[in-house]
């Protein structure tokens, strides 16, 4: 392909892409595709001469979208979205062109600095204390793990890396809501699973503190080192907020460091009202949330915040002759604030959504969210044969359907799990569910780019319709 060719495809694909955008609706939600439908329709080898881009573009057609499950779509409510926005888009191309390989300052100075500001904007946003630095990651499952294998370097005394870990008696600490991302590090950092102690949670579903400090006290009896306490500020399931203040003074009273797992709600700090969720966050260590999520970033660009940096740049820190430059120590240097050498270009993609929307912007856009699920909540707890399952603290609703007749808990989780099935066989919309107190759980998440009032409107009068129908669905 030349240049004029990249040209006129550019053009092409950037029409198809707002095409795309203009008739998402037409799609169904979820990909409607058996296991190895797509693999199948692929050659078995490689192309030995190069392609026509146009017979390409055909098959990404043809073959690839009937695989693909809408993210953008606004009856996505699974999961947590992964929100993309025209800006944000808009940024990701400049970065893929400019293929800037981002490792430290000399590579490209522009994308350090900006990645600096921009995270100082967020930060001041967001109510975190001045004292703390920001930094890109790929994934919150990734600044957790550099939580962790920090943590573990200053609890001893920066000599892990060097030595390894002697005499492995060091323990994290989580709620049992706590996302699997926690479990995952501590195996990778060579502290073991079982020694991520899970800490019971409250009716609401939040960390129980006091069982926290009794934890923490038993295990100093019995010779074990508190390393690490991972807070949840909106767990996975039903996006439960930790008691982050008085988390915050046990890890403070123990000397222990405490990591904030914010993923999904984190990006509500920007809503003054939400501020509540970190009273404490002075006292906190490291803090990660997702653009890539809620803030109209597209995957992936995940936020770290860290207050002492020197603890985080002695842990990652590696300087091999070819990497020295003069400009060492005056600059961030990014390779050294976590796990790969390599970065992409991401402030840039970021810095385009906030600028673009503004702060006032996306306020007001979290906040049509939060409204449309206070709507939805309504709703299910003015039904008779509906329940809510756990508060709506943000834009995540949870209910199910529990209609008068139906008192048997197995029953009702049968009759719950067809439910969900048939909804996202339709194609017209998709969720996913969760086990609380073991009981099968619907989830709906307001949060995508372009869900309105009418979409959540429509999908609860199905909901409800097929609910209705599911006492009497054949499988049952
Ligand atoms: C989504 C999520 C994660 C994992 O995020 P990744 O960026 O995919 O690693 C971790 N914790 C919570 C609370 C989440 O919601």
């Amino acid at each position: 392909m030349n240049n004029k060719e990249f040209r006129q495809y550019a053009h092409q694909m950037v029409d198809w892409m707002a095409d795309y955008f203009e008739q998402i609706e037409d799609y169904p939600v979820k990909a409607q595709v058996q296991p190895k439908e797509i693999y199948n329709q692929l050659p078995a080898q490689a192309p030995i001469q190069g392609e026509e881009m146009s017979v390409i573009f055909k098959d990404f057609q043809d073959i690839i979208l009937p695989g693909i499950t809408h993210w953008q779509h606004p009856n996505f409510f699974a999961y947590f979205p992964a929100n993309t926005s025209f800006p944000s888009i808009l940024g990701e191309m400049l970065t893929a062109t400019l293929g800037a390989q981002c490792m430290i300052w000399d590579t490209s100075p522009a994308a350090a600095e900006l990645e600096e500001r921009v995270m100082n904007w967020l930060r001041d946003l967001m109510g975190i204390p001045s004292s703390f630095e920001g930094v890109i990651q790929d994934t919150a499952s990734t600044a957790t793990l550099t939580a962790i294998l920090s943590a573990r370097e200053r609890a001893t005394n920066f000599e892990s890396n060097q030595k390894g870990i002697a005499q492995n008696n060091f323990r994290v600490y989580c709620s049992t809501e706590t996302h699997s991302s926690i479990e995952k590090a501590v195996k990778i950092a060579g502290l073991g699973k079982n020694n991520l102690v899970k800490i019971p949670v409250d009716e609401q579903l939040r960390m129980q503190a006091t069982a926290l400090e009794k934890a923490i006290q038993e295990d100093l009896k019995n010779g074990y080192r508190p390393m690490c306490i991972v807070a949840a500020i909106g767990t996975t399931g039903t996006t439960a907020i930790d008691p982050l203040k008085a988390i915050a003074s046990i890890s403070q009273k123990y000397n222990i460091w405490l990591h904030v797992d914010a993923a999904y709600a984190g990006s509500a700090l920007i809503l003054p009202e939400f501020q509540w969720m970190i009273e404490g966050i002075e006292q906190v260590d490291s803090f990660v949330f997702n653009p890539h999520k809620w803030l109209l970033t597209n995957f992936d660009c995940s936020v770290y915040f860290i207050k002492d940096k020197e603890s985080l740049l002695k842990t990652f820190e590696v300087l091999p002759e070819y990497l020295k430059t003069a400009s060492r120590g005056v600059v961030n240097d990014y390779r050294d604030w976590g796990v790969p050498l390599g970065r992409r270009f991401r402030a840039l993609k970021l810095w385009f959504v906030i600028r673009n929307y503004g702060v006032e912007g996306l306020q007001k856009h979290l906040r049509a969210h939060i409204s449309l699920a206070q709507t939805l909540t309504e709703w299910v707890k003015s039904s008779p044969d509906f329940e809510l399952l756990a508060p709506t603290t943000l834009n995540l609703v949870c209910f199910r359907y529990h209609p008068k007749n139906i008192e048997d808990e197995k029953t009702l989780n049968t009759v719950n799990k067809n439910i969900l099935e048939e909804l996202n066989k339709t194609g017209r919309m998709y969720l996913t569910h969760t086990k609380i107190n073991q009981q099968y759980t619907l989830r709906l998440v307001l949060g995508q780019t372009f869900v309105e009032a009418h979409h959540v409107q429509s999908a609860w009068e199905q909901i409800q319709e097929i609910a209705r129908k599911a006492p009497q669905l054949e499988r049952f």
